[in-house]
């Protein structure tokens, strides 16, 4: 698609020698031994804590085949999970407050249709010929005494049309639908039929379901429907620690990525796993790595969480989940790391951060790496909707200025969501120098000296 290697680069390496040229000779060297000063034994630093060597023996056991591509609800990503708890313990983070362990668990609940008995017009309808939009009951019925409006599809429009604007309506109704749009039908059909996920306050008696009957009858002068859904209670956990502030514990910094993928997906050359090693191994080790660094360090004035998120390739629930478990106003900024594996557009040592006008975070780091090797710049696919396509949504719709730091080529990573995203298509080199690029840049942030500016709340 679009060709990726393009400009920008220019404007990041005038960021590395201005500060050296406006200056007066002797306070050129002052400032510039100051600067590599502190580089140096800031590299230094976090080079003894965390190494290029540690950081690859992570994202390699996260991606490993033996993780199965850790798809929610499966036993890979339990052994996932187990995995980096066990590297929380070892870093010696403590549990989140209220909970006893890392795992920050939680349930969803899975609804399937069982069963479906349709007689209209005094014929049994074939099950393969009914589906139900909207059905949240474990057992749901309906006949012509309800009065409810009966609506036919005719081959005259587009099925999709039709089903879409029906299944805004929130109404319940019964549709009849001409055998003609059969092939649309069938396809959405097995798409219900694989079921939902939903809240268990979302179950009810009485949802405002919409049922598909695929047959030639244009009215239905009596009908009866039966519908049951089998209920499954489906666990979730994230896994969280913390480092608490030193003078500032109830201001909250969170380092967070999400450990689930895709799972088994379709085989190409007889690989089915998913191994999600950029998507998002990536991200998780960076979390476990500045955790370790920070972990180390013990200056935090502020309160640190080190989050792995679980279902976000599925509708970003461990985020949400997570978000409702605390005050967003506690939280001075998040942030999000997803697929730093390989090189940025803008080249080595650089990364992105998403939404970066939506508050002053970004302009924060970039100070905080001034003089140093690594960029950071405005996420350049705007197109792509990145900053509402990660974890930082929920937090930043609630205000909190979180945001997602990648190096994704997005517009052009044949790799993306394939079963080809393993550990040996990365480049370990810029994880790392990434990760170091992160833990300098958020320095003011993680020490209370800076505080990002709020981002405007989202209403519904
Ligand atoms: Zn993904």
């Amino acid at each position: 698609m679009t060709p990726v290697y393009l400009q920008k680069s220019t404007s990041v390496k005038i960021n590395l020698i201005l500060p050296f040229k406006i200056l007066p000779m002797k306070k050129t060297c002052l400032a510039a031994i100051l600067i590599l000063t502190n580089y140096c034994v800031f590299a230094q630093k976090i080079e003894k804590v965390i190494t290029q060597k540690y950081v690859g023996e992570l994202i390699k056991t996260l991606s490993s085949d033996d993780m199965q591509g850790r798809a929610t609800f499966t036993p890979g990503i339990d052994k996932a999970a187990s995995f980096i708890e066990n590297e929380f313990k070892k870093i010696g983070l403590k549990p989140l407050t209220g909970e006893k362990s890392f795992r920050q668990s939680f349930a969803k609940v899975q609804l399937k249709p069982a069963e479906s008995i349709v007689t209209l017009n005094g014929k049994t309808i074939d099950p393969t010929n009914i589906m139900a939009f909207g059905n949240t009951a474990e057992n749901f019925s309906l006949d012509q005494s309800s009065r409810t409006p009966i609506i036919k599809l005719t081959a005259s429009k587009p099925f999709m049309e039709q089903f879409r604007s029906l299944s805004r309506s929130n109404k319940q109704q019964v549709v009849l639908v001409d055998p003609a749009l059969s092939s649309d039908f069938k396809r959405i059909k097995a798409r219900l039929d694989q079921g939902s996920i939903v809240d268990s306050k979302d179950i009810t008696t009485n949802p405002n379901a919409i049922v598909f009957i695929l047959d030639p009858a244009s009215e239905a002068l009596n009908y009866k429907i039966v519908l049951k859904n089998t209920m499954l209670n489906m666990p979730l956990f994230n896994v969280a620690g913390m480092i608490p502030g030193k003078s500032k514990e109830k201001e909250i910094v969170v380092f967070s990525g999400h450990y689930d993928h895709l799972g088994i997906i379709k085989a190409v050359d007889q690989d089915s796993i998913a191994n999600g090693a950029d998507d998002d191994a990536s991200g998780t080790t960076a979390v476990i790595a500045l955790a370790k660094y920070y972990k180390k360090l013990k200056n935090n004035e502020r309160t640190l969480i080190f989050v792995a998120f679980t279902a976000e390739e599925i509708g970003g629930y461990g985020s949400q989940y997570f978000s409702s478990r605390l005050n967003p106003d506690d939280v001075t900024a998040m942030f999000n790391i997803e697929m730093i594996g390989k090189d940025s557009k803008f080249g080595q040592n650089t990364a992105y951060i998403t939404g970066f006008d939506k508050s002053d975070f970004g302009a924060i780091l970039q100070k905080n790496l001034k003089g140093t090797e690594f960029t950071f710049n405005p996420d350049p696919y705007p197109e792509q909707n990145l900053f509402y396509r990660s974890d930082n949504a929920t937090l930043a719709a609630l205000g909190v200025p979180a945001h997602t730091i990648s190096t994704v080529q997005i517009d052009g990573d044949k790799l993306y969501h394939t079963v080809k995203d393993e550990f040996s298509s990365l480049d370990v080199n810029n994880i790392f120098s990434t990760i170091k690029g992160i833990a300098k840049s958020a320095g003011t942030i993680v020490n209370g000296t800076d505080t990002p500016k709020r981002i405007p709340k989202l209403t519904n």
